[in-house]
């Protein structure tokens, strides 16, 4: 086989698209304007995990103290922005390193430039040594999101992050005001309280997470609001101005708040105007690409997308899952993607997980709710982490499970094990076979089952 791949964009879409191709026997050309492992690697995911991770430690260092005699820890951590910045950035440069190895070893040529098509079967990429032409039988377009400062924030110069150069900031401000509370929010407003920025959050809808489990949000709010984290729901903001140095958001409800900084957290945007896939045959809105078969990821003849750009789910692992299946798909293989069992995961205290219906979302099945509480697991009483719940969902009639909602320390790791029996498609009955070691937050499963 001599089939001429290109792939555009090297995010955690993109990188495992060129790599499975390579893997297949495909000549594989991966195009990259910026960092290879895109949002995820660089902006997103990991970088976020790791100040999360770092704030998540000086939580448990701040309540050392009560085992100690006289009540007195050995030392007060004073959080630096610095060093756990450092961090972030070291493991992001060894992800993306590790990238660029499996890259040479898989024989994928990575050019560093942007790419635009000349036509559906043509690239011109501009790299700063000059343009080049990548002819192809089939591309994969894998070209993500973008974040953006929506009006009225963009009237705030210079006091407005949005969720990528948030990662850049130098110090960390006294007061923050994040707006939007969907989960990059809500993570946020975790990481900042834990290094001592006072948050407020505001979110438009009437609760946070509004695209989860309603379960799911009311534990966060009480944690949240324990942390000093002033919640603010049901209100948009509708005018900002500069007052004295400061943000100054006006609310819906005439009250107005402010902040040193502001976080715009409300979501990302699909901007394929430099790409122009229309010379493709493309079209595109601001959701992404236009005509993406969900199964295949199809799209034109001789094109194929995967992750953000598809507007199917805005996740990492989605992005890959649909990468893979591109490229295989590409390479005459008949791989399907199959949206239903997603698993997502919101990396708060505690950490939220779904997968699969909600309960909301099954509104008008007959369907089965078995739920089991933190309070009553061994396991989490023991790590004084007993605030949440696991609620699985299954038909009435069949048992057969329909989705998972998990709100509990480590529940990003824990929802795997739903994901798999989702997938499997897997009853009630069957799981209640499965044993799980005690003493564990998984247990949970086994226990929600039992009821
Ligand atoms: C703060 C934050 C936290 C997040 N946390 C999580 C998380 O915990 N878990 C999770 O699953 N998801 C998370 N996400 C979402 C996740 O980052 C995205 O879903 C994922 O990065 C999408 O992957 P992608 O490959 O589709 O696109 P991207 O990662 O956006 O990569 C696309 C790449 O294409 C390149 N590109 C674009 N146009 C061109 C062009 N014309 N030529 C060449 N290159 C081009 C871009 O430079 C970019 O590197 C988070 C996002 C943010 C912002």
């Amino acid at each position: 086989m001599n089939l001429k791949i290109a792939v555009i964009g090297a995010g955690p879409a993109g990188y495992p698209a060129a790599l499975t191709a390579a893997r297949l026997g495909a000549t594989v050309t991966l195009i990259e304007k910026a960092q290879l492992g895109g949002v995820c690697l660089n902006v997103g995911c990991i970088p976020s995990k790791s100040l999360l991770d770092a704030a998540h430690r000086l939580d448990i260092a701040r309540d050392l103290a009560r085992f100690c005699e006289d009540n007195v820890a050995p030392t007060t951590p004073m959080a630096s922005w610095s060093k756990i910045q450092a961090r972030q950035q070291a493991v992001t440069a060894k992800l993306t390193g590790g990238i660029a190895t499996l890259m040479r070893q898989a024989k994928v040529t990575v050019l560093n430039g942007s790419a635009e098509f000349a036509d559906a079967h043509t690239l011109n990429v501009h790299t700063a040594q000059g343009d080049q032409t990548v002819p192809f039988d089939y591309a994969i377009v894998a070209t993500g999101t973008q974040a953006f400062v929506p009006a009225p924030l963009d009237k705030l110069p210079g006091l407005v992050y949005d969720n990528s150069t948030i990662f850049q900031i130098s110090e960390l401000p006294k007061t923050l005001a994040i707006i939007g509370g969907g989960a990059i929010g809500c993570e946020f407003a975790t990481l900042m309280s834990s290094l001592g920025v006072q948050v407020q959050l505001i979110e438009m809808q009437p609760r946070l997470l509004p695209n989860m489990d309603e379960g799911l949000a009311r534990v966060l709010t009480k944690n949240l609001q324990k942390r000093g984290v002033q919640i603010i729901t049901g209100q948009a903001v509708t005018s900002a101005s500069v007052q004295n140095g400061q943000a100054a958001l006006q609310l819906k409800d005439g009250s107005t708040l402010l902040a040193d900084k502001v976080l715009a957290a409300i979501g990302r945007t699909c901007d394929l105007t430099d790409l122009h896939p229309e010379r493709a045959g493309l079209t595109w809105n601001r959701k992404g690409l236009e005509g993406v078969n969900p199964q295949t990821l199809h799209v034109t003849d001789s094109i194929y997308a995967a992750g953000d750009v598809t507007g199917l789910t805005l996740l990492a692992h989605a992005g890959t899952r649909q990468g893979i299946v591109a490229a295989q798909n590409c390479c005459g293989q008949n791989a399907t993607y199959n949206n239903d069992f997603i698993p997502n995961a919101v990396y708060t205290d505690p950490e939220l997980a779904s997968v699969g219906l909600t309960k909301a979302q099954a509104k008008g099945l007959n369907v089965k709710s078995h739920k089991s509480f933190l309070l009553a697991n061994g396991r989490a009483l023991t790590q004084d982490q007993a605030d949440g719940f696991v609620e699985i969902i299954s038909e009435a009639d069949s048992g057969k499970l329909l989705g998972a909602v998990i709100a509990a320390p480590h529940a990003s790791e824990m929802i795997s094990t739903l994901t798999l029996a989702l997938q499997a498609g897997m009853t009630v009955a069957q799981l209640q076979q499965v044993v799980f070691p005690h003493p564990t937050i998984s247990e949970m499963i086994a226990e929600a089952l039992a009821k």
